[in-house]
């Protein structure tokens, strides 16, 4: 069967979940080979095969932990080399996205970014995309080469799929541009304790409804209640109520989490940029001709004073 090679987002061996949904997403297509590569790469192989990989290559030297991106590069072509895929799959990171970019140069193979679904279609890969704002839908096939393509946290089930996973050592040898940016200094960000924006299941976003940084807590509760992100819109992230790492839209991030609750935000077009691919979408808010009320699954006219604590207080009593 064919193969398709997974590149592993992994923290010291700690598989993150894009990676996992990949896998799933790998093995509609054929068999999945993973490739970690840095400290604890070789840590990663458990949970990679409980997912499907029947292959797991690992290489770790100190150029990826010293260097920017071009190490990992050059691990991913000798896998590529090395495995001959039908594909290669990427998590659509800034950083799985440069690297998907310059692997496709380097094998003169088209890339696409940020897909939501993949499945195999007349001709090979189809990716679907979400464009201008999610406002289309497109349909895309590499025409060149190998697929090399990122795809986004959330567009595919976490689903255990047992295989081999059978722990291969990569040999690689660096190119000369490979350490051409050497890393000087990490300073980790503080941690909240919930998931990564991007990454999380569920995102409660506030805005300037929620009328200042010392009411943000309304929203950070029902988060934790539900193990969710938090999220703001501009004009909260604006008056620096909420970092800017949080803002969600055009000029922020984009989520794509099952669900998605807006509370005290209107629904500007920059703001959906960001969400609207959201599975379910939920709004509070207290004017019931608030744009955001075209996009929702789930629409509350109320204030958001009274109505989150009561969602965070239901969402408690039936978790206990
Ligand atoms: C180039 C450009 C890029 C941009 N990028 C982004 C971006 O990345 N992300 C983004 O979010 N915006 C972005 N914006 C800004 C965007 O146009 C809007 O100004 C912004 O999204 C508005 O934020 P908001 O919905 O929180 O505020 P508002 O539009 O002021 O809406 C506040 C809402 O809260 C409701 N409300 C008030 N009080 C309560 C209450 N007590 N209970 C319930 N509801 C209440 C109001 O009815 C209102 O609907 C961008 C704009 C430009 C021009």
């Amino acid at each position: 069967m064919a193969e398709v090679l997974v590149f592993v987002d992994h923290v010291d061996g700690a598989v993150r979940k894009p990676t996992l949904e990949l896998l799933t997403l790998a093995r509609r297509v054929g068999e999945p080979v993973a490739l970690a590569v840095g400290a604890g790469a070789a840590g990663t192989a458990g949970v990679l095969a409980e997912h499907g990989a029947v292959r797991v290559l690992t290489v770790d030297a100190p150029e990826f932990a010293e260097y920017l991106v071009v190490p990992k590069v050059d691990a991913l072509q000798a896998a590529y080399e090395a495995v001959s895929p039908v594909a290669v799959l990427v998590p659509s990171s800034a950083e799985g996205k440069e690297v998907a970019a310059r692997l496709a140069v380097r094998i003169g193979s088209g890339v696409i970014t940020d897909a939501v679904d993949l499945e195999a279609g007349e001709g090979g890969l189809v990716a679907t995309q979400s464009a201008f704002a999610a406002s289309f839908t497109t349909r895309s096939r590499v025409s060149r080469g190998t697929p090399v393509i990122t795809v986004k946290p959330n567009s595919a089930p976490v689903e255990a799929a047992v295989a081999a996973g059978a722990v291969e050592a990569l040999e690689v040898s660096f190119s000369a541009q490979a350490t051409g940016t050497r890393v000087t200094a990490r300073t980790p960000r503080e941690s909240t304790g919930r998931p990564e924006l991007t990454e999380a299941a569920i995102v409660v976003s506030g805005g300037r409804g929620v009328n200042g940084a010392e009411n943000f807590h309304l929203i950070e509760t029902l988060a934790d209640a539900l193990g969710a992100a938090v999220g703001a819109s501009r004009a909260a992230v604006d008056a620096g109520w909420y970092p800017h790492s949080s803002q969600v839209g055009q000029t922020g991030k984009s989520v794509s989490p099952q669900l998605y609750i807006a509370s005290g935000i209107s629904g500007a077009i920059q703001h959906r940029a960001g969400m609207q691919t959201s599975k379910t979408i939920v709004a509070i808010n207290k004017d019931a001709e608030a744009p955001i009320f075209d996009l929702v699954d789930y629409g509350v006219v109320g204030d958001l004073f009274q109505v989150v604590p009561q969602l965070t207080e239901e969402v408690n009593a039936r978790k206990g």
